[in-house]
């Protein structure tokens, strides 16, 4: 059985003191050798495993026959950000995890080809630009992946298509949360760019909810509109000292380092402390780019505290070894108690205890209990706490009667309407945590606005 072809990354010690990209793409020869292990399965398991359905063999066979354009249009059918999919995606519990050679040996490696065929194409022209316009107005608000998906879909079917975003730059997440060094910026404007060119509208620093409500959209003669305002409320530990300075949350310092662009300093003269010993809480995607931002910011050490261990952590395996790597330590089953200042009122320790793992809880996961006596203090001067996010509690001043739960989750029914008619909704606002979910639900959603929008 044939092994997987890795992917190469520039070495850990160079790239941990700088932001260029850590891996390196497949060259030609790779990517055949890669496209030659897929067996081109009559029924694909894969696409099964892919939340936006993506014909993978089909655009693998044209990578195959060295056609990336052909690929490329194959992926389009399905995806308006692969070059983002290719890099950021869990392609391990999707795509891949389902595929029939994972069975006995190594999955193909789906996200790295389409990795490839979206960075071979990134230059070419889209050939299929011009749609038939409908006339129809749909409002998105969010431009993150589920907004971003299903405004391309709906343009694709000659919808018009304005995109509301409250920041001054497009993308979410992706652009203010996930580093450069995954994900660089050039490789979303290029996706971004086509969906311009398909003409997608972006009105950006509009915050819907108070520069306008939702009525107003539909009084200015919006048929639909989808909420795709994603999660960005930090969780804080409750403990005390968490209001010390130099106490951040994640969402905050990746927002200073990636948006305001603090780590292009000087060219960008942007304030964020750049922490000596740095102490990350938590053990997600956030928590590992929090983490080796920080190295990248100078930090001579970097201690991620976790209260499970290694295989309850959330983060994508890729992440935690390129984290490993550049030398960021694990303190694993270990949980903050108290965060401690010195007479100025900044942080200069954090008291730990020990945990450890008991039952599952309902999640699956085994819960972390604390180890009786067992604390102890870990020096620092900057600590960011990467602990999950929540829904920004802005939401009922987007319109009235729209329903959510407990925690501030929009409620939606099977074809993602919320409580409000003509109103839908997707992505972390609604439920989920990764780029292909939150697509996956624009994708469903789109098919609902246009069925809602023909009475079918
Ligand atoms: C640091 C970090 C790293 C991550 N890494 C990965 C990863 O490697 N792989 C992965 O699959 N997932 C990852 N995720 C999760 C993933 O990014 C999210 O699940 C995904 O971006 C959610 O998409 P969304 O479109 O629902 O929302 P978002 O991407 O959050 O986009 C929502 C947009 O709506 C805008 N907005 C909010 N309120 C309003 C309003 N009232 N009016 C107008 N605009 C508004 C916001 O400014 C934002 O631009 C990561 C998340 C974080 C925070
Ligand atoms: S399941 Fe694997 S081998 Fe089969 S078509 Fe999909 S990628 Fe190729």
């Amino acid at each position: 059985m044939s092994q997987k072809i890795k992917m190469t990354q520039r070495d850990s010690q160079i790239r941990k003191k700088d932001f260029k990209e850590v891996n390196r793409g497949y060259s030609k020869t790779e990517m055949l050798l890669e496209a030659k292990r897929c067996l081109q399965c009559k029924v694909p398991m894969c696409v099964k495993g892919c939340p936006v359905e993506i014909y993978i063999p089909v655009f693998i066979e044209c990578l195959l026959e060295d056609k990336p354009k052909d690929a490329l249009k194959i992926l389009n059918q399905k995806t308006s950000l692969p070059a983002v999919c290719g890099r950021v995606c869990p392609q391990e519990n999707q795509c891949e995890k389902n595929c029939i050679l994972g069975m006995k040996g190594e999955s193909v490696s789906i996200g790295n080809l389409e990795r490839y065929a979206a960075d071979a194409t990134a230059n070419s022209e889209d050939e299929n630009i011009y749609v038939e316009k409908n006339g129809i107005k749909i409002a998105i608000i969010g431009s993150g992946p589920a907004g971003l998906t299903c405004g391309g879909d709906l343009l694709k079917q000659g919808y018009n298509v304005t995109v509301f975003e409250s920041l001054h730059d497009t993308g979410g997440v992706l652009r203010y949360g996930i580093p450069e060094f995954r994900l660089p910026k050039k490789v979303l404007d290029v996706e971004i760019n086509k969906l311009k060119k398909l003409g997608m509208k972006l009105v950006l620093n509009t915050l819907i909810g108070r520069t306008k409500t939702i009525q107003d959209l539909f009084d200015e003669g919006f048929k639909a509109v989808f909420v795709a305002v994603g999660a960005g409320l930090p969780t804080f530990p409750n403990i005390p000292g968490e209001n010390l300075n130099n106490i951040y949350c994640s969402n905050e310092f990746l927002v200073r380092v990636n948006l305001m662009r603090s780590y292009d300093f000087p060219n960008y003269d942007t304030p964020v402390y750049r922490g000596n010993n740095v102490v990350i809480v938590g053990g997600g995607n956030t928590a590992m780019d929090s983490a080796r931002t920080a190295l990248r910011l100078g930090a001579e050490s970097v201690k991620l505290v976790y209260r499970r261990s290694e295989n309850e952590m959330p983060a994508r395996l890729e992440e935690r070894i390129h984290a490993k790597e550049e030398g960021i330590e694990f303190a694993t089953l270990t949980n903050p108690v108290k965060f401690i200042g010195d007479k100025n009122g900044f942080v200069k320790a954090v008291e730990c205890v020990k945990m450890e793992l008991g039952d599952p809880d309902e999640s699956g996961r085994r819960t972390p209990k604390i180890v009786e006596n067992s604390n102890y203090i870990i020096e620092t001067d900057m600590v960011i706490l990467a602990l999950g996010l929540n829904p920004n509690p802005i939401l009922p001043s987007l319109t009235d009667n729209l329903e959510v739960d407990s925690k501030g989750h929009i409620l939606v029914d099977k074809n993602y309407m919320t409580s409000v008619p003509g109103v839908f909704a997707g992505g972390d606002i609604v439920v989920g945590d990764t780029v292909i979910s939150a697509m996956g639900m624009g994708k469903q959603a789109a098919k609902s606005i246009m069925r809602y929008l023909t009475n079918n």
